[in-house]
């Protein structure tokens, strides 16, 4: 259903798809024994305990797996068509400090340089969303956050049970990464984490309700767990299902500032909202349409856009906020490019979905957001069904 995007111009636009799978992988079946033993992980605990709806994460394996992910794209796209793989022409690219003036060792330098040569040639051509080796990679990284080592050989329940090749890539890659980078990254997720805290904690749990009740279905019981990371994939976020797993870039200019909160409930809608895509499948079926490409998908964006909206539009209201949003501006920005971020606050009290500021609709779904406007509209306003507006949706497609 998502699959179709991948590549094209919206999907570079967009924040991350569904995928659903249930394939077994070889190197999982260890874990089976071993996960829940480690499962405590650190989790973000934000001034006063717990949040509500989401447990954010900021875990060291998983922000170097999506490091080594993104330097080992680059890597590809730098390439020439027609470059020869030998590798000798390849310069070590040294991303792992670009801000400053670190220098690696040469141990240091061979090790980061073997991680990123044995991404680039394994994973480099996959998608983090849609390839299940790799979503299921992504899973037990984060599995095992609390561990400083994957195989096993200091503490038992440290074996993650990846191939013996990969966790000594990783295992070769992380004290480079732990020494030079990761510090400034776990700081970048922890004060993304810490901004939207705030607000998670007061409107979370009625937001959950909201759109559970708008997508005729439960919010799931359990929190959903987010992982933060200082990248991810060329979207800023993405969603994994069984279990459902949000991962969000903590760097990504478009998740900054106020949308930080529409991004995490944009991407856990993707858990929720499969309601909306059968009916519009049921709907298309009866009259002998074909499935619309990526309504579904619009049609959340809206949805999410315009249940946060007014929830946003009073929070910018308050003197704490705008106290908060005129520190925000004026004060430390050393972490996260949080300066490009946080000019997306608005100004006024105005709050501009993520879809619209993105230009989301201007890329090929013109036509969803007038329908949305015309027939959805109505029944977030309480003015029609669900199926009633679905149905007028797909007749006037
Ligand atoms: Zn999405």
């Amino acid at each position: 259903m998502c699959a179709s995007a991948v590549g094209d111009t919206i999907g570079h636009f967009t924040m991350g798809c569904i995928v659903t799978t249930r394939l077994p992988i070889l190197f999982l079946a260890v874990n089976l024994l071993l996960g829940p033993a480690i499962a405590a992980a650190p989790q973000v605990d934000v001034t006063y305990g717990p949040l509500p709806v989401f447990e954010l994460h900021s875990g060291f394996w998983i922000n170097l797996h999506h490091r080594l992910y993104e330097e080992a794209r680059q890597r590809r796209n730098a390439e020439p068509v027609g470059t020869p793989k030998s590798g000798k022409t390849g310069k070590p690219t040294l991303q792992i400090a670009p801000d400053s003036k670190i220098v690696l060792s040469s141990s240091e330098q061979h090790a980061w340089e073997n991680a990123i040569s044995y991404y680039a040639a394994n994973y480099a051509n996959k998608d983090l969303l849609f390839n299940t080796e790799l979503l299921l990679l992504k899973n037990q990284l984060g599995d095992f956050e609390t561990c400083d080592e994957l195989s096993g050989a200091k503490k038992k329940s440290c074996d993650a049970g990846l191939p013996a090749n990969l966790t000594q890539i990783l295992e070769g890659a992380a004290p480079v990464y732990r020494a030079h980078r990761w510090p400034a990254d776990d700081r970048a997720n922890r004060a993304w984490i810490k901004r939207v805290a705030p607000l998670v904690r007061e409107q979370g749990v009625g937001l959950s309700h909201r759109l559970a009740d708008i997508y005729q279905t439960r919010w799931p019981v359990e929190k959903i767990r987010v992982d933060v990371s200082a990248v991810a994939n060329a979207a800023g976020a993405y969603t994994t299902l069984d279990p459902l797993r949000v991962t969000i870039a903590s760097t990504d200019p478009r998740n900054q500032g106020a949308s930080a909160l529409e991004v995490l409930f944009h991407e856990a809608s993707h858990g929720i909202a499969e309601p909306v895509e059968q009916a519009i499948v049921r709907e298309c079926r009866q009259r002998d349409k074909p499935i619309p490409r990526d309504l579904w998908h619009a049609l959340i964006f809206y949805t999410t856009g315009e249940v946060i909206k007014p929830v946003m539009e009073e929070e910018s209201d308050t003197p704490e906020n705008s106290a908060a949003q005129n520190g925000a501006k004026a004060g430390n920005s050393s972490s996260i490019g949080a300066g490009e971020g946080n000019s997306r606050y608005p100004q006024d009290s105005e709050y501009t979905p993520y879809a619209k500021r993105e230009g989301l609709y201007q890329r090929g779904w013109e036509n969803y957001l007038s329908l949305l406007n015309r027939y959805w509209q109505p029944y977030l306003q309480g003015r029609s069904t669900f199926d009633d507006a679905i149905a007028r949706m797909v007749s006037a497609l």
